[in-house]
């Protein structure tokens, strides 16, 4: 993330394997997980998987996610919902966005707030 030549107009794709980790005990989900490779081949800890748990913010890297436990009951857990994604990371220049002088409209405001209040609650959709 440290390149010092802007990119324009070329999106960079990555395809992303996700899947939540649900306890086989009592169905309650301790994270999720995402990997550039199939879940499938990631157990046992061939390919380290990134883990995202709920309230962390901070994503961590995790050698094999089959030797983790349920966070409530200590129960085995199993992939749920799993997907693929691509993700496109655009090379955006954000400072572009800015308003260039003045303020920006009310309008304008408003509707960058109502965006954020929606991201914050995809963010933590148990808090809902
Ligand atoms: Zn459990």
């Amino acid at each position: 993330m440290t390149s010092p030549t802007p990119t324009y107009g070329k999106p960079i794709r990555h395809t992303l394997y996700v899947a939540d980790l649900k306890c086989y005990l009592c169905g309650s989900v301790t994270g999720s997980i995402e990997s550039e490779h199939a879940l499938t081949a990631t157990a046992g800890g061939r390919h380290p998987v990134v883990l995202r748990r709920p309230g962390q913010t901070a994503p961590l890297r995790l050698l094999d996610w089959t030797r983790l436990r349920c966070s409530r009951c200590g129960g085995p857990l199993f992939l749920d919902d799993s997907d693929v994604v691509t993700r496109r990371v655009d090379e955006y220049n954000w400072l572009d966005e800015r308003p260039r002088r003045g303020r920006p409209p009310k309008r304008l405001l408003e509707q960058r707030r109502l965006e954020r209040e929606l991201l914050d609650r995809e963010a933590d959709p148990q808090a809902a």
